[in-house]
């Protein structure tokens, strides 16, 4: 797998379907106002395997490992990953995904936590987006979300932390 243009932290292009997406041009097309938070439900493998199913209707930008913080992406920042249930939050945001479950906390360790805050970071540097937590938001948070990720384990704190030390 080839490592994409942004140099830190490393990422693996792993593409999507392009029926999980839509192509656009952003950020002229829409600005990119938010980073949103999700946890899978599912493993690497098999959430890299939803996105690439072209019924899925279904993709996040990034995907976090939970063992050593790998990063997958798999839709272009520029393009609209389909995570937020949303689409107005989903045409201004970047979805980050994390391997593992909401009610498992072991999932979600300090190098899932360091390699996630890096990326949320450059990706705020690259849009200008305010590193706080009215701009980086919980999946839970998009308005008629009806799912609860990342859950009540998620250290928001301390992700915050990192992500404004990046
Ligand atoms: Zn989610």
């Amino acid at each position: 797998m080839e490592e994409t243009e942004q140099s830190y932290p490393p990422t693996h292009w792993i593409p999507a379907s392009s029926a999980n997406f839509t192509v656009s041009g952003r950020p002229t097309a829409y600005p990119v106002d938010f980073v949103v938070i999700h946890v899978t439900q599912e493993t690497f493998p098999d959430a890299m395997r939803i996105f690439e199913d072209p019924q899925a209707k279904v993709s996040a930008h990034y995907m976090v490992a939970s063992a050593d913080g790998y990063i997958g992406q798999f839709v272009r920042e520029r393009d609209i990953a389909w995570h937020a249930g949303n689409w107005d939050y989903n045409t201004r945001s970047i979805g980050i995904e994390h391997e593992g479950w909401i009610d498992r906390p072991d999932y979600f360790t300090e190098e899932m936590y360091r390699s996630s805050a890096a990326l949320t970071a450059a990706v705020c540097e690259r849009y200008g987006i305010p590193r706080t937590r009215e701009r980086i938001i919980g999946h839970v948070e998009v308005p008629g979300s009806t799912h609860h990720d990342p859950g009540p384990y998620w250290d928001w704190d301390r992700y915050l932390r990192l992500v404004n030390a990046a």
